[in-house]
């Protein structure tokens, strides 16, 4: 039978069929008991196989095109379980420069202590991961597009350079999801996901997802019975609901944001925009290359003597929140958060402006977001 369909995989894929009264939706599982006489496998929560657990496992491997997926109690379980699964003392880990903040944190206030080494690049080209490969790397970690500055990393380049070195390759998918990208598709080996974005998408729920090969999936699995950060039945039953309707949302946040994109770049009080769906954006062409669709984040700076904070409190529709990816419209000034504790100086080396402002365009009606922009503006 051939694959099926994006929107169908989110809503089908993995279901639980209700035999028992004909039920629409997967039923929900409390059990966290099962017998286990004559039972293969035997279920357990921290094993990932209870029902509702296994439905996000299908679903995410459908998605992203890969054998096999694992949920996880949040992103960063799925980040730090895999990580973990493939590296140990002695080993050493190539990572992005434009990381998430809490993969960052992960990597340098915990692997020093497990004797893990780690290098991250000085940029996203495939020579910036090349330079830092050692005798003992084992992995490839990289994330695209990067946050807040939207960076496009090519991941076929990427997949290909660890190929060549034997190692396994890791992609931090979120900001995508796997509607916009599926890099297994260009020869990535591992793709994880916070599900508490677009997968979830209601800013509601934490979660995470990985998806890759079976071999994989089962080494992280090894792993993360272990280090027991897994997803509740309740959680994975609103995920799964939150997942039917992925396709048609990211649809959405990526024609919303498009538009906004193009009108911020021809406004006078805006400096510069981060898109890559823009044909200024440096990497655009990779971006077109590899993504199904450009995503619903974009950052822009304001014009010089525009207060960004003043912006944010002007807003009526568009709320100031520190999460993103959600069916709603938030705006966040890195500046005053992820890299606060950063001076203006070092914040500038990085790239990251004091009136920088990351905006994750919800599934509104672009008008009414583009017409709240648009009044703040006005009175700042
Ligand atoms: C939020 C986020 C994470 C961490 O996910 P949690 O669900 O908060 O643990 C990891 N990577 C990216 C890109 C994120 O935005």
């Amino acid at each position: 039978m051939t694959k099926k369909g994006k929107h169908t995989i989110c809503i089908h894929e993995g279901e639980i069929k209700d035999t028992q009264f004909g039920g629409a939706v997967s039923p929900i599982f409390m059990a966290s008991s099962y017998e286990y006489l004559d039972a293969d496998p035997m279920r357990y929560p921290r094993y990932f196989n209870t029902p509702n657990q296994e439905v996000l496992g299908k679903k995410i491997a459908a998605l992203e095109n890969a054998e096999a997926g694992l949920p996880f109690a949040s992103g960063m379980a799925a980040i730090s379980t895999t990580l973990l699964a493939f590296l140990s003392k002695g080993d050493h880990i190539v990572l992005t420069n434009e990381i998430y903040g809490g993969a960052f944190n992960f990597v340098v206030e915990e692997f020093d202590k497990m004797g893990i080494e780690y290098s991250f690049t000085n940029g996203v080209g495939v020579d910036d991961f090349e330079e830092k490969i050692k005798a003992n790397t084992k992995v490839i970690y990289i994330e695209t597009p990067s946050n807040p500055l939207l960076t496009i990393t090519d991941v076929k380049a990427v997949a290909n350079l660890a190929k060549k070195h034997g190692l396994v390759s890791m992609i931090d998918n979120t900001f995508a999801s796997p509607i916009n990208l599926t890099p297994l598709d260009f020869g990535i080996d591992i793709s994880m996901h916070s599900a508490t974005k677009y997968l979830g998408g209601h800013s509601d729920i934490l979660a995470g997802l990985v998806a890759g090969s079976t071999e994989h999936i089962n080494t992280i699995f090894q792993k993360g019975k272990n280090l027991g950060g897994n997803l509740s039945h309740m959680i994975s039953y609103l995920l799964e609901r939150s997942i039917k309707t992925l396709a048609i949302r990211v649809e959405k946040h990526n024609s919303n944001a498009q538009t906004i994109a193009e009108h911020l770049e021809k406004h006078s009080a805006i400096a510069k925009v981060y898109y890559p769906g823009l044909e200024s954006h440096p990497n655009h062409n990779t971006a077109k290359a590899q993504m199904h669709g450009f995503g619903g984040m974009l950052s822009f700076e304001l014009r010089k003597g525009l207060d960004a904070a003043e912006f944010q409190k002007k807003l009526k529709l568009v709320k100031p929140s520190l999460s993103l990816a959600g069916v709603e419209s938030t705006i966040l000034q890195p500046s005053l958060t992820s890299h606060a504790l950063l001076t203006p100086e070092q914040r500038k080396a990085v790239g990251i402006s004091d009136s920088l402002l990351r905006f994750s365009v919800g599934i509104e009606n672009v008008d009414d977001i583009i017409g709240d922009v648009e009044q703040a503006l006005k009175l700042i």
